[in-house]
């Protein structure tokens, strides 16, 4: 009997032991809670991120803390862009622009909305197929005290010594949402950078714009975006395509490789998220500097079903909040 109750002694004391260290190899974790630590952002420079999110789209464009997020991915990647942002420190969204009301490029903005400091929300208003998703998107807005807005073409707006103007919208259409969406350059000093959210050839024949250095593709590389006339109007040294895995939507089309590869961008300058992962460019206005980071990953479609550090992490600093609060 004796034996038996000391075996059973020992056993405990090892477990408690290994609980132990468990909890204190966690602990430290959440104290050292960083993914991204090798993203040192040098805020007096452009800095933008093509984030991969996988088969969606979601750009952050900042420069000296100023922030303009284009775009939210998927539901599912919301909560990644938001632990993106909070540990790069970037505290405000001073621009949040929806480019149209499809689940890929709005899905992450109710988290988004629900945890972050947003000055403007833009996005098309009155398109019929993507009034739900419209409505949707105010409710979200007016309970976090915010209203939706809409931009005109030509509108213009400052973010620190850069600037952005708006090349296309439809707003109060029955154009289709990818024709709807909202098409933006950005300029900074001496560089130029074209987003074009979903929209499709047609409206690409109405986009005043000449010469930039980089392409943000339309529509996820698809073949109804991307004409060889647009290409060799405004002639991208880059061109950059937010595509993930899904076959469904068979987006990235060998067409538009082809065209992209025939309007002089070199191969090396042709970048996927999904084969790059996130794209990280820096400019002081007058050099680009373009990197590719597999390891930023803010795909949650690719990561359900993984418990990160980051969800243990959040339950412990829960307990800790609980603690304090009491
Ligand atoms: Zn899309």
């Amino acid at each position: 009997m004796n034996q038996k109750n000391n075996k059973f002694k020992i056993i405990l004391g090892i477990t408690l032991i290994l609980a132990i260290i468990i909890c204190s190899f966690i602990v430290e974790n959440c104290n050292n809670n960083k993914k991204y630590t090798d993203v040192n952002l040098d805020s007096s420079k452009l800095n933008i991120f093509y984030f991969n999110v996988g088969q969606a789209d979601c750009t952050l464009v900042t420069i000296n803390n100023k922030n303009l997020l284009i775009d939210a991915g998927n539901k599912s990647d919301g909560e990644y862009i938001v632990e993106f942002l909070k540990e790069k420190k970037l505290n405000n969204i001073d621009y949040f622009i929806i480019t149209h009301g499809d689940m890929d490029h709005r899905g992450g903005a109710e988290i988004i909305l629900n945890n972050y400091n947003v000055g403007q929300i833009f996005m098309p208003e009155g398109i019929n197929e993507a009034e739900d998703d419209y409505q949707d998107l105010k409710k979200i807005a007016n309970k976090n005290n915010k209203q939706l807005s809409k931009v005109e073409i030509n509108d213009k707006f400052d973010l620190d010594k850069a600037e952005f103007e708006i090349l296309s919208v439809k707003n109060n259409t029955s154009n289709s949402a990818n024709e709807s969406s909202i098409v933006i350059k950005l300029n900074y000093l001496e560089t130029s950078y074209l987003f074009m959210g979903d929209a499709t050839q047609d409206i690409e024949k109405e986009i005043k714009c000449e010469k930039i250095d980089i392409l943000k593709v339309g529509h996820h590389g698809s073949d109804s975006s991307t004409s060889t006339e647009f290409l060799n109007r405004i002639k991208p040294t880059y061109a950059i395509i937010s595509a993930g895995d899904n076959k469904k939507y068979n987006h990235r089309t060998k067409d538009v490789l082809q065209r992209l590869k025939y309007a002089n961008i070199q191969e090396d300058n042709i970048l996927i998220t999904k084969n790059q992962g996130t794209i990280w460019i820096t400019s002081d206005g007058i050099n680009i500097e373009i990197q590719t980071k597999k390891d930023i990953n803010l795909d949650g479609t690719g990561q359900i079903g993984q418990m990160s550090i980051y969800d243990i992490c959040s339950f412990f600093n829960a307990i800790e909040y609980i603690r304090l609060a009491s």
